[in-house]
């Protein structure tokens, strides 16, 4: 099979590069061409998954495709930004049929599920690797950035922590386990669903936002950062999925939730007059600190000590993998 034949076959006639709304041209051409209605600017982040550093070799090929997307439409779900369209660089040792069969199929469905249309790519030979870049429009100065947090806002998540690193032993296969716990944690393992309703539910609204990759600690420390504020995190108000805390030790359970990469949630922060409206369309969402003049991430246990150093003892773990 050629280059223009694998193109052709897996990607071209995808369900997912069929146009969509804002996608002027599609796959074919030097480039393709979007629209982008007066007023709305063009939202960009493009990600890179290695095999063997970001996921296993052995890896499904469904499953890969739908989180490879997954994770970069999250990027758009932080910023507030619509869905319009995606590329893909893929690298391939070789063409499977079966393989690129399996991905093509995981990554539209996912596509399909985020509304972002295959609109381009390159398909080159080497070890594995996928580099996805996904386009989404944004009111013009309407995205959530993470600058704008304030003191006296709350801090909050779009749902559980620490499932997608509580998933990781499975995922490897250094544990055993099955039944309906483990399938819900290698579900958001494998298929996180990017928060991108409450990313655009949140535009207006929230001070400053971001999505979850590397663990709570570490990321709240770029919004502490970007917006020259002190975040206060009150670890009893972590949110706990049951199937985390039934797999794992509650220390484990706390560990991937502060520090565990791969959760996809947002985080963000709230003026306090906007919660009930927030809580009304994102029930799931928690509010678990507040934004305080200073600056850093500070971690307090239930009696309202502060724990040190949070962000040093956890460091090293939520690094894993990145
Ligand atoms: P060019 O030589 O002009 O860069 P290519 O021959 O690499 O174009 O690709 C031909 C067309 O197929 C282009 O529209 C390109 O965006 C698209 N394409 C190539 N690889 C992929 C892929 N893996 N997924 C989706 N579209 C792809
Ligand atoms: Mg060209």
């Amino acid at each position: 099979m050629g280059e223009f034949e694998l193109i052709r076959r897996f990607f071209a006639s995808a369900a997912c590069a069929a146009g969509g709304e804002g996608i002027a041209l599609g796959i074919g051409d030097d480039c393709a061409l979007l629209q982008l209605p007066p007023g709305e600017q063009l939202a960009i982040s493009t990600d890179t998954l290695v095999a063997g550093v970001h996921f296993p070799d052995a890896a499904d090929p469904f499953l890969l495709g739908q989180r490879a997307l997954a994770v970069s439409a999250s990027d758009l779900a932080a910023m507030g930004a619509t869905p319009v369209a995606f590329t893909l660089a893929l690298t391939l040792p070789d063409a499977r049929a079966d393989w690129l069969d399996g991905f093509a199929r995981g990554l539209c469905a996912m596509a399909r599920g985020c509304g972002l249309g295959l609109v381009g790519g390159d398909t080159t030979r080497g070890p594995l690797s996928l580099t996805l870049t996904v386009l989404g429009r944004v009111p013009a100065g309407g995205a959530l950035t993470r600058a704008g947090a304030r003191p006296g806002d709350l801090l909050c998540v779009g749902g559980s922590l620490g499932d997608g690193a509580g998933a990781l032993p499975l995922v490897l296969g250094q544990r055993e386990a099955q039944g309906a716990h483990a399938d819900y944690l290698l579900a958001r393992y494998w298929s996180p669903q990017p928060q991108l309703a409450l990313g655009q539910a949140l535009r207006g609204r929230a001070t400053a936002a971001l999505d979850i990759s590397d663990g709570l600690l570490a990321d709240c420390g770029h919004i502490a950062k970007a917006s020259g504020v002190a975040l206060w995190v009150d670890q009893s108000r972590l949110p706990l999925s049951p199937a985390l805390t039934a797999l794992h030790p509650r220390d484990f359970a706390l560990k991937c939730a502060l520090a565990g990469g791969d959760d996809y949630r947002l985080a963000f922060t709230l003026p306090a007059t906007e919660l009930a409206a927030v809580q009304g369309l994102w029930p799931e969402m928690a509010v678990i600190g507040r934004v305080d003049a200073g600056q850093g991430v500070h971690l307090l246990d239930s009696t309202g000590a502060e724990l040190l150093p949070p962000v040093l003892g956890y460091q090293h773990f939520g690094s894993q993998g990145d």
